[in-house]
């Protein structure tokens, strides 16, 4: 027997200490909503809010949405688990036959969502992304930090990580489930997308800068985050490791056949203790390096072996 979906939109919102934002998010986002609903597109929507942990009343303001509203739903965790954890949380409870994922800062316009809409609802796409293509109002070297990321990502990876893709989407049953399916603890989403397939229809616009609060990114955070999607989406930094390994073998060999005909033609010359220094430096330095490789992948290796959850609940409706 067939499933009937009586929801037909999830809106599913990641928020961390977002009690300023998500009134206003909420105000402008139910108005799109009830355009859809006035067109005869989509009557029946839920919103799933995540609060990840937040230290403000996040949670409060959602409560104060769910009493006004009864389409609203959410999830509150024990502690922040990051923005990942808080998008799985949410779609893992949509029940909606389109969801649509949406940051709480009103950095995603909602005024896209009614295009994004028609392009999954026609059938021809099964996601709807979104790109920004141009980085206002972030400072240079992150823009440039983060080019020279994706830049990276493309060489090392055989997945197409997008450039300036953000996590406002809207997908349908179908992709939602089988992104579902990928139990990984690591969940870099810009990776797992393009991996699990299907067919994506790009929505480009400017980058509008958070209505209030600031971004949660710090510069640290954001590099943990990249090399977790190198890790996660490529193996070629091990192979990188086995071929410097191979080219200092080989030169140590020619090295030692040198030394040995010098020794036979000349004598023993002792000299340069300095040089045998820094060769040895610069040897032991190289297998840290790759040493340094191999623990990540075995401690990524070690996350997904111990199964943890990937978040933890405290309350929901
Ligand atoms: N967010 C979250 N958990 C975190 C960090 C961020 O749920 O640990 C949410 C945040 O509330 C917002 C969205 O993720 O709705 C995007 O965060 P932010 O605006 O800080 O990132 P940026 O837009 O600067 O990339
Ligand atoms: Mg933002």
């Amino acid at each position: 027997m067939e499933t009937i979906n009586f929801i037909e939109l999830s809106v599913v919102v990641p928020c961390y200490n977002e009690e300023v934002t998500l009134p206003l998010f909420y105000r402008e986002t139910v108005k799109v909503l009830a355009s859809l609903a006035d067109a005869g597109t989509i009557s029946t929507v839920e919103f799933i809010f995540v609060d990840d942990g937040s230290t403000d009343h996040t949670l409060l303001a959602i409560k104060n949405l769910a009493e006004q509203d009864s389409r609203v739903r959410y999830v509150s965790f024990s502690r922040n688990f990051g923005k990942e954890s808080a998008m799985l949380a949410g779609l893992q409870r949509a029940s909606g036959r389109y969801i649509v994922t949406m940051d709480a800062d009103l950095q995603d316009p909602p005024a896209l969502i009614p295009s994004m809409l028609a392009a999954v609802a026609s059938g021809e796409f099964d996601c709807a992304g979104t790109r920004r293509v141009t980085r206002e109002g972030e400072p240079p070297v992150r823009s440039f930090l983060a080019r020279k990321f994706y830049r990276i990502m493309a060489n090392l990876s055989d997945i197409e990580v997008v450039d300036g893709a953000r996590d406002f989407r809207l997908m349908n049953r179908p992709y939602i489930d089988s992104l579902l399916s990928l139990h990984e603890r690591n969940r870099f989403s810009k990776g797992i997308l393009p991996w699990i397939g299907f067919k994506t229809k790009w929505f480009e616009y400017e980058n509008i800068n958070r209505v209030a609060g600031e971004t949660k990114w710090s510069f640290w955070k954001l590099f943990l985050y990249s090399i977790d999607g190198i890790i996660a989406f490529s193996s070629k930094p091990l192979a990188l490791a086995s071929i410097l390994g191979a080219v200092f073998f080989l030169l140590s060999i020619v090295f030692i056949i040198i030394v040995a005909v010098r020794r036979i033609i000349w004598g023993d010359p002792v000299a340069g203790w300095a040089s045998t220094v820094c060769i040895i430096m610069f040897c032991s330095g190289i297998q840290l390096f790759s040493t340094g490789i191999l623990g990540q992948y075995l401690a990524k290796t070690y996350t997904e072996v111990k199964q943890r959850p990937h978040y933890i609940i405290r309350e929901q409706k």
